[in-house]
């Protein structure tokens, strides 16, 4: 499962960070072509963080969507989903962000 493997490495990360410090909240942006869905991460994280630092902490994430250029007609193409077509037909596409999946920001005590 996609979203489980995500939430162990971002709980991983993030209790490293904390050290002995209690986490409250977890800021993540996971772009809209990673194919997350976004109350699966929730649920995931919630079973990773039992009894670490981190537990009952608060996930936002933020999903900037995908945003591609087309190699045939030089169009830039909104990427709602990981289905890289633009409007000509083509699939030729140059993938220019919905790709990330990083931490920005956490709350620790
Ligand atoms: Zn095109």
């Amino acid at each position: 499962m996609h979203e489980l493997s995500i939430a162990r490495s971002v709980v991983s990360t993030v209790c490293e960070r904390a050290g002995d410090r209690r986490v409250h909240s977890v800021s993540l942006i996971i772009g809209a072509l990673c194919a997350v869905v976004p109350e699966s991460l929730r649920f995931c994280f919630d079973v990773v963080t039992a009894d670490t630092v981190a537990e009952g902490a608060r996930l936002d994430i933020e999903t900037p969507p995908g945003v591609g250029h087309c190699r045939d007609c030089g169009a830039d193409v909104a990427l709602p989903d990981p289905i890289l077509v633009c409007a000509c037909g083509s699939t030729d596409i140059e993938v220019r962000s919905g790709r990330e999946l990083q931490i920005v920001s956490m709350e620790v005590s």
